[in-house]
């Protein structure tokens, strides 16, 4: 797609025939809520929450939390807003929330693990997106990262529509990916962190440049997995979404469309490429090249097979 129409691009997000798909963007804070807001982008599909907090020692207050959270809220007043709960340790540490001295903190307590040891921190989180919600005027949709099992969703779906917020799961753990449609039985939308995702498929460390060839989202094993899921949100009648780095590559994230996903969140400074790209495509397009692209053996052959098609 030409820088031109790049830039051009206005929404709402939808391919040549006219198939609706959303469009978002991933933010940390209110900077880059209204960054974002600045762009194309028809709402925020990833808020990394633990992202607000990396430099503190202690656990921010539900009225601090409720103005931070409040911030990103107000920059898309009326438009979907997917706030992620804190998704801690591992790559993205909190000194206030982390498991200390792990072997393996990639395979250990991080996300929502540290809330099933102990769930005072998630409390206090949903009370402040639920104060910050109720300020705003808003009803933002609240995910948990790093579920591994139908029954973290269900534990943290009571959790979340208690405060007459709307539930939904982020799908990132193989585990998770197969069961997809037994967790959309307690959950009302799935979202894919296809960083994790491909991590976990692969057995490769997502930080590490040397194992980037296990970790391209492009894998066939990963898009399987994705594909499942889609699949299980298309049978329930529910949105999946993507919000990993795999709906910031405008060619993967038409395939991503062709498997059945709804939405595509991603950085704000790929918005515009990735709207662009998907309008020049029909569902059929993109349908074929999903197909195609799950016939094969390595990344190398999955862009192929999705560039034969889509361009
Ligand atoms: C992911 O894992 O793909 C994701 C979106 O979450 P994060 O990158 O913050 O772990
Ligand atoms: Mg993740």
């Amino acid at each position: 797609v030409e820088a031109a129409a790049v830039a051009r691009w206005q929404g709402p997000g939808q391919t040549a025939d006219g198939h609706r798909v959303d469009v978002l963007a991933n933010v940390q804070d209110g900077l880059g809520a209204r960054a974002a807001a600045a762009t194309a982008a028809q709402g925020v599909g990833l808020f990394r929450t633990e992202l607000c907090f990396l430099d503190r020692d202690t656990e921010p207050t539900v009225a601090d939390q409720a103005d931070i959270y409040g911030e990103v809220l107000a920059a898309f007043p009326s438009s979907k807003v997917v706030v992620r709960t804190l998704d801690a340790g591992s790559d993205k540490p909190l000194r206030f929330a982390n498991h200390p001295d792990e072997a393996n903190p990639a395979l250990g307590i991080r996300g929502v693990r540290i809330a099933l040891q102990d769930s005072g921190i998630l409390d206090r989180q949903l009370d402040a997106i639920a104060a910050a919600a109720t300020t705003a005027g808003a009803s933002p949709w609240v995910m948990a990262p790093m579920i591994s099992t139908p029954a973290e969703a269900e534990w943290f779906a009571a959790k979340v529509r208690e405060r007459g917020l709307v539930p939904g799961v982020m799908i990132e753990v193989p585990a998770a990916a197969l069961l997809a449609e037994k967790i959309l039985a307690h959950v009302d939308f799935l979202s894919v962190g296809t960083n994790d995702l491909a991590q976990y498929t692969m057995a490769a460390d997502r930080m590490s440049s040397e194992l980037s060839s296990f970790t391209d989202p492009w894998q066939p094993a990963v898009l399987h997995l994705l594909a499942r899921t889609a699949k299980a949100g298309a049978d329930r009648n529910k949105p999946v979404g993507v919000c990993g780095e795999a709906a910031a590559d405008p060619l993967l994230a038409c395939v991503l469309v062709g498997l059945g996903v709804t939405s595509l969140s991603c950085a704000a400074a790929a918005v515009g490429a990735v709207g662009a790209k998907l309008g020049t495509v029909t569902l059929d397009d993109c349908q074929r090249a999903a197909a195609a692209v799950l016939e094969t053996a390595d990344p190398m052959a999955a862009r192929a097979a999705a560039t034969a098609i889509l361009g």
